[in-house]
């Protein structure tokens, strides 16, 4: 099959690289010039283990390339997949700009029958939108398919090979027999359905995540005050298979590029039918706090932060990412900087993309997690990366001016804390000092 992909994000690159590991020949697309010459040249602009060795034996075979040039990559194509940022706007909803300036260069170099798919994250409503644009200039016969996407930043590769289920929003038989042929190799688990259908079971699934989170840090927050222990709770919780345990990990909220952004536009389509979803308003407020909980732990530790220095473990939203988008890390760092504290910080991976959204004086860059601590009146771990998960915890506590850790992930025991003179706050947990 041949496969043109728009964008080459997190999940247009990935999508198109295992595309072509499937034997399909695949032409990612990018309007950023300076992005397609870095992957003309083999690398990846962004970190995703495992994807720039598939990348570079894919090329290799001749089964891969990159172009600016979305009219040469349309030629021969038989299926364009649309995966294109979908950003939120101030109000919340989704800003289409993206998905509509591609859909008008598709629609400008169509040249016969294609199905034509949107991977981003949209609402209900905008395939029909996209079919509406590229029919406007192209007189042809074509079809439009929602194909949403459920990879995880950081297992990105392993997740599209691996897929639990592929969802295949279609109204054609040749638009759904194209894509079930593309995808059977990955998963029996194929939900073929209506378009409207695929496009909501994306914002559905993102939202049941952040409910599932939020409520376990609400579960959190009451075990602090009745002197319950969540990661306990959470561990009898997610042994009943009705409930699950992933996604019971109580901490410092979520963040990233998915989470926040989809839970606000799915309350504003909803708003935009004039239904009030208040659970996932609640859900998205419970996730404000949370951030805030943290630095309350830091002010019951050490009073007053002016002037203090504080020790920053993390900085992308998640590990094995250098996502920094809405990383808790942003709003934590910028009161913190608010309140007139130094910060000093490290990330194993995300230091360069922290950097482009966050530069301060009052921040020192650190090079690796021990120089954190140096000098710091109190250090607070807010990406759980295995580098500091397997930090030697009393080297940390002799850096530290004042010994306090402040767990935004509840990553230690209260086992490794005895071993050391730590004062430790974690999450839903009881201190210990
Ligand atoms: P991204 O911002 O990392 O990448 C988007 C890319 O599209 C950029 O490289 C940009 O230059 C390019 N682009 C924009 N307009 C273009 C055009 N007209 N022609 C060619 N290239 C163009 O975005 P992402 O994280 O990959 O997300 C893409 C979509 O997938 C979003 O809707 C997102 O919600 C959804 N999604 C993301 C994830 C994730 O983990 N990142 C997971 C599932 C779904």
């Amino acid at each position: 099959m041949n496969i043109t992909v728009i964008g080459t994000g997190y999940v247009g690159l990935v999508s198109g690289v295992c595309y072509s590991e499937l034997g399909h020949n695949v032409q990612c697309v990018d309007k950023l010039p300076e992005k397609v010459v870095m992957l003309q040249n083999g690398e990846v602009p962004i970190y995703e283990p495992g994807l720039q060795e598939l990348m570079i034996k894919n090329m290799e075979a001749g089964r891969l390339s990159f172009t600016n040039e979305i009219s040469d990559a349309m030629v021969d194509a038989d299926l364009v997949i649309i995966a294109v940022g979908t950003p939120p706007l101030p109000n919340g909803e989704a800003d289409m700009q993206y998905i509509e300036a591609a859909a008008k260069e598709i629609a400008q170099s169509m040249n016969g029958y294609k199905v034509v798919c949107v991977k981003s994250t949209v609402p209900v409503g905008t395939n029909e939108h996209v079919r509406g644009i590229i029919a406007n200039h192209f007189k042809g016969q074509f079809d439009i398919a929602s194909l949403p996407e459920f990879l995880r930043e950081g297992t990105a590769v392993k997740d599209t090979l691996h897929p639990d289920r592929i969802v295949i929003g279609a109204e054609s038989e040749q638009a759904s027999a194209l894509l079930t042929e593309l995808h059977r190799p990955l998963t029996k688990e194929i939900v073929v359905t209506d378009i409207r259908s695929a496009e909501m079971i994306k914002y559905a699934s993102n939202a049941f995540l952040a409910t599932k989170i939020s409520f376990i840090n609400e579960i959190a927050n009451i075990c602090e005050k009745v002197g319950a222990d969540v990661t306990e709770v959470a561990k009898g919780m997610g042994l009943d298979r009705r409930i699950g345990s992933s996604f019971l990990k109580a901490g410092i909220g979520y963040g990233g590029s998915c989470f926040p952004k989809d839970t606000k536009a799915l309350i504003q389509i909803a708003g935009n039918v004039e239904y009030d979803f208040k659970l996932l308003k609640a859900v998205v407020e419970v996730n404000r706090h949370q951030r805030y909980g943290v630095l309350d732990k830091l002010f019951h530790a050490i009073d007053n932060v002016y002037g203090k220095t504080i020790g920053i473990w993390g900085l992308s939203f998640k590990p094995e990412t250098d996502d920094v988008r809405e990383a808790p890390a942003i709003e934590v760092i910028d009161r913190l900087i608010e309140l007139g504290a130094k910060v000093k910080v490290y990330d194993p991976i995300a230091m360069e993309s922290f950097r482009r959204i966050l530069d301060h004086p009052s921040i020192e860059w650190c090079e690796n997690a021990l120089e954190v601590a140096r000098g710091s009146n109190a250090l607070c771990l807010l990406t759980e990366w295995n580098e500091f998960v397997e930090a030697d915890l009393s080297e940390v506590e002799a850096a530290l001016l004042q010994p306090v850790l402040v767990d935004g992930r509840n990553v230690f025991s209260i086992e490794q804390i005895k071993k050391t003179g730590l004062n430790y706050y974690p999450v839903g947990r009881p201190v210990f000092q």
